[in-house]
């Protein structure tokens, strides 16, 4: 299983400090990646640090705003300072609010839109250099079931989503004569902070999740930690654009 190893690699997972995030850290980390944890809670990124030094793991966190150019500019020449080189971008961080599309102002549509797709874009843009001096590198994107349908409360969270798959598919063909493949991941319904807020606002969500998945659970953050292994891995390496749903089976229900 050698193509699956990730020793002496090194991952920058952004909202790596919970949920999804923290999920593919542990993933990435029991592989034998270096994880760099990089969101904006001191705290929680602390909390998610000592977590994977259990693992074994050389992890660090960095506070980072993926809304800052700046701040993943940042990001990115700290991991190099620290660790010498940049294998892996997970490009995770994201939020959601919940409306009818007539309902959000042009600041909740632009705080979506930034933190879920300019941000992939910034850190991207911001690993280039140092995955192509290195000889190659994995993205991998966070989209979400939203990257392939909508629903009525959304709108600015499906166009950040959709547009993360098309954003990836553009890079990869840009990149692949460098050795970088960028892939895509998406989640379904995954429990997590996020989700639970949704939970809470939505009703009868949980029951609607449980009845449409072939699965009959919804998601734990560890079942995502595979797919990243693999898309971290030797294993992809003619992998590239693609975009894998990890949904217990939701978004192929008729
Ligand atoms: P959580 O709310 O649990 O985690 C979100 C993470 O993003 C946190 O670590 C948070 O850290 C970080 N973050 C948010 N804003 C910023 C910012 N501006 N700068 C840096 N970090 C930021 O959500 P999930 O784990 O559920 O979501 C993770 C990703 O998975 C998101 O992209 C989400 O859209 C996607 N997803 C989730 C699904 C689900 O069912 N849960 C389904 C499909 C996709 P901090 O606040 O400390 O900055």
């Amino acid at each position: 299983m050698k193509d699956f190893e990730l020793n002496g690699r090194v991952a920058i997972v952004t909202g790596g400090n919970g949920g999804i995030g923290l999920g593919m850290a542990r993933g990435l980390a029991a592989a034998g990646a270096s994880v760099v944890v990089a969101a904006r809670n001191a705290a929680k990124n602390a909390a998610a640090v000592s977590e994977l030094d259990l693992l074994g793991a050389h992890a660090v966190a960095l506070e980072v705003d993926v809304r800052d150019e700046t701040s993943c500019r940042r990001m990115v020449e700290q991991t190099v300072e620290r660790f010498g080189r940049l294998d892996i971008l997970v490009n995770n961080a994201g939020t959601n609010v919940r409306k009818q599309p007539e309902d959000y102002s042009l600041a909740e549509w632009r705080e979506l839109i930034d933190t879920n797709l300019t941000s992939a874009f910034l850190c991207s843009n911001a690993a280039y250099p140092a995955m192509k001096k290195g000889g190659g590198g994995k993205i991998i994107n966070i989209g979400s079931i939203m990257s392939i349908f909508g629903a009525a409360f959304t709108a600015p969270y499906a166009a950040s989503k959709g547009g993360i798959v098309q954003m990836g598919r553009a890079m990869a063909c840009a990149w692949g004569k460098d050795n970088i493949q960028v892939n895509c991941i998406l989640p379904g319904w995954i429990d997590t902070d996020l989700t639970q807020r949704a939970r809470r606002d939505i009703e009868g969500l949980h029951e609607r999740v449980l009845a449409r998945t072939p699965a009959r659970r919804w998601g734990t953050p560890a079942d995502l930690a595979g797919i990243a292994v693999f898309l971290a891995s030797p294993a992809s390496d003619f992998v590239t654009g693609t975009a894998i749903p990890v949904d217990g089976g939701y978004s192929v229900q008729g």
